[in-house]
C-alpha cells in the first residue's frame, strides 16, 4: 500500500468505512499526497489528455463561443470570464488568442479561475499571465456581475457516490478494508441510504443489484449556478464525457499514463473520473431557475461552431507534418469512436437569453 493508502486505512480502523466520495476527494485532493495537488497529469507523457491539449482548435472556437454569448448578453461593459478547472491553461489561451477578432469582448472581460490544483495553478499562471487572472477555490467567491463561465473535464472530477439497489432499498457503496485488513477493499453498507433521496427519480425503481452513481458537489454546483445565472445574466458551457439520461452501471474509473488501472490500488497516483449525468445535472440548474441547453454531442456542437473552415484556415499555412497533426487532432475530437459522441456539451444559461452558438435544443425535462 502507498502513504495514502496507508493514511487511510488508518482512518477506516479508526472510524469505520469511506464513502465513494471521501475515497476520491483524498485520492485527487489530499493536501500533500492528492493526484491533484501534487503533479500535472496532463499530455503524452501524463496520465490524460483533454481536447485542448488534443487541438489548439478546440480552445479558439470556445473563445469565438464565449464573445457570441456576450453579444447575446448585450454587451455588457464588464463581464467575469471564469474556467473551472482550466488545467495546464490551454483552454483559455488558445481562447484569448482567437478573441484578438473581439476586442471589445477582451477589453470588457476579467478572468477568474477556480482551481484547487497548486501545481496546476504554477501552468496556468505561465500559460495566461498577461490576462491577469485571479483565482478562487471555488465557484462562491467569484464577484458578483454577468458572467460567462467553461469548464472542460471538470465535472467528471467532482466526488461521485455509489449506491446499490437491495431488495427494499439503496444501500452505500463504501470503500473499507478487506479480511485480513491490510488491503481497501469495496464493499456494500447493510443499512439504508439516506442519500436514496438524491438517486434520480426515473431510476428510484430499478430492479436490485442495479447502482446509481450521484454527485452532490455537481448537483449544489447546478443549483447555485443556476440561481446566480438568473439574478445576475449569464451563461456556463459544460463539456464533459457521460450520458444525456440518467442510467445505472458503475462507470467510476482510474487512469494511469493512459491505461485503466485499479481504482483502489495506488490513491493518489491514478486519475479518478466517472460519467456525468447530464439529466441530473441540467435538473438541478433548472430547479434553481436557469434554463438548460443540450447536451449535444461534442461532434455536432464543434461543426456547427466552424470547425472545419477553422482547420482549413489553419492547414493552409501548415508544414506537411504540421498538417498531419491538426487533421489527426480535429479527427479524435470529431470521431464518434473517440471524443465525438461520448463527449456532450451543455450550457445552463439566464433564462432570458436566445439559444446559446451550437446548442439550439433546450433540454427536455
Ligand atoms: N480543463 C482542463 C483540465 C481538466 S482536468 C483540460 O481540459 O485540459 C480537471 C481539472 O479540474 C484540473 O485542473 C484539476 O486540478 C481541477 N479540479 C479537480 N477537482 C477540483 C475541485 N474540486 N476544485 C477545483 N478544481 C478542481
Amino acid at each position: 500500500m502507498n502513504e495514502l493508502g496507508r493514511l487511510l486505512a488508518q482512518r477506516i480502523r479508526a472510524t469505520g468505512p469511506l464513502t465513494i466520495a471521501e475515497f476520491m476527494t483524498e485520492a485527487l485532493l489530499h493536501p500533500r499526497l492528492g493526484y491533484y495537488t501534487t503533479r500535472d497529469p496532463l499530455g503524452a507523457r501524463g496520465d490524460f489528455v483533454t481536447a485542448p491539449e488534443i487541438s489548439q482548435v478546440f480552445g479558439e472556437l470556445i473563445g469565438l463561443w464565449c464573445a457570441d454569448a456576450w453579444e447575446k448578453m448585450g454587451c455588457p461593459a464588464r463581464v467575469i470570464l471564469a474556467e473551472l478547472g482550466p488545467g495546464r491553461g490551454t483552454l483559455m489561451a488558445d481562447a484569448l488568442r482567437a478573441l484578438k477578432v473581439a476586442p471589445a469582448f477582451r477589453r470588457a472581460l476579467a478572468l477568474h479561475l477556480v482551481e484547487a490544483s497548486p501545481a496546476l495553478r504554477a501552468a496556468q499562471r505561465a500559460a495566461l499571465a498577461a490576462a491577469e487572472p485571479v483565482w478562487h477555490d471555488s465557484l462562491a467567491t467569484l464577484p458578483d456581475g454577468p458572467l460567462i463561465l467553461v469548464a472542460n473535464e471538470f465535472l467528471d472530477a467532482l466526488p461521485i457516490r455509489q449506491l446499490v439497489r437491495g431488495e427494499h432499498a439503496w444501500h452505500e457503496r463504501v470503500v473499507t478494508l478487506d479480511a485480513a485488513g491490510e488491503a481497501l477493499a469495496f464493499a456494500v453498507d447493510a443499512a439504508p441510504s439516506a442519500a436514496a433521496a438524491l438517486v434520480p427519480a426515473t431510476l428510484r425503481e430499478a430492479p436490485p443489484g442495479s447502482l446509481s452513481e450521484i454527485r452532490p458537489a455537481a448537483l449544489s454546483l447546478a443549483a447555485s449556478l443556476g440561481a446566480r445565472l438568473r439574478q445576475q445574466g449569464g451563461i456556463a458551457l459544460f463539456i464533459d464525457y457521460g450520458h444525456g439520461a440518467s442510467a445505472c452501471g458503475d462507470t467510476l474509473q482510474a487512469l494511469r499514463r493512459h491505461q485503466h488501472h485499479a481504482v483502489l490500488a495506488a490513491p493518489g497516483e491514478a486519475d479518478l473520473t466517472a460519467h456525468v449525468d447530464f439529466a441530473a445535472f441540467a435538473a438541478a440548474a433548472r430547479e434553481a431557475g436557469a434554463r438548460a441547453w443540450g447536451p449535444a454531442p461534442q461532434s455536432g456542437f464543434l461543426a456547427a461552431l466552424g470547425m472545419a473552415a477553422r482547420a482549413a484556415a489553419l492547414l493552409a499555412r501548415a508544414t506537411p507534418q504540421q498538417a498531419a497533426a491538426i487533421e489527426s487532432g480535429c479527427r479524435r475530437l470529431l470521431d464518434p469512436a473517440e471524443m465525438g459522441t461520448l463527449f456532450k456539451v451543455l450550457a445552463l444559461a439566464d433564462p432570458t437569453l436566445p439559444a446559446p452558438a451550437g446548442l439550439a435544443e433546450e433540454h427536455a425535462p
